[in-house]
């Protein structure tokens, strides 16, 4: 059987996940209902803008079922905006915004500040870079949010290397919880797609 995995497809890049997450071998289905988010084995929580995805979740009738999901232990991987959604604090953000609370991290959002709106760059990044011979992963950030205070049960993967934000946490896992700050879905990359594919089917089975 392969694993359903499902893109929440409220806003955001969401054809761009289903495509890497069918490509990295998983079957990836669109989540815009309760019965959707009752039928997959794992969720992605795209980029996008976390307020108005806040709002959508509300709109849709899907808040109280995916926090409800995430505490039973619904893996899930956040890219950026989906990164904002899964914490337990957001900086910089609206008051009325709501997030998951699945990942013991303080997020700021758009953290890299406005005259660096995105950028790129290399990364290594723990449990993908570290094998023989593969390469860094290229990471693009889009408006992005980094990590200010990671709780002691989240494994930090990748920081910044270089320039004004280095050091500045971009990735990390707590159990079945996966997040980046960057758009793996937009490089042709499917490493990290990979990664939380595997991730998925080393918990089920
Ligand atoms: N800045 C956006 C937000 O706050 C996130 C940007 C993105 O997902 N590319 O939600």
């Amino acid at each position: 059987m392969s694993t359903a995995v499902g893109v929440l497809a409220l806003q955001g890049d969401v054809r761009e996940h289903l495509a890497a997450l069918e490509a990295a071998g998983a079957h990836a289905v669109p989540v815009r209902r309760r019965s959707e988010l009752e039928a997959v084995d794992g969720l992605v929580i795209p980029g996008g803008e976390s307020t108005t995805m806040s709002r959508l979740l509300g709109v849709f009738d899907l808040y109280e079922p995916l926090v409800a999901r995430l505490r039973e232990g619904l893996p899930a991987y956040g890219s950026c905006a989906g990164m904002i959604m899964l914490a337990s604090e957001i900086l910089d953000t609206r008051p009325d915004a709501r997030h998951l609370d699945a990942l013991d991290v303080t997020v700021r959002r758009n953290a890299f500040g406005r005259q660096v709106d995105s950028f790129e760059t290399d990364l290594d990044f723990t449990g993908i870079t570290d094998r023989p011979g593969a390469d860094p992963l290229h990471a693009v950030f889009i408006r992005a949010p980094w990590i200010e205070r990671a709780g002691p049960g989240v494994q930090v993967l990748a920081t910044v290397p270089g320039g004004p934000a280095a050091g500045r946490i971009v990735a990390v896992r707590e159990g079945n919880v996966l997040a980046t700050s960057f758009h793996p879905e937009v490089t042709g990359d499917l490493r990290v797609h990979q990664y939380f594919v595997d991730m998925l089917k080393e918990g089920i089975c």
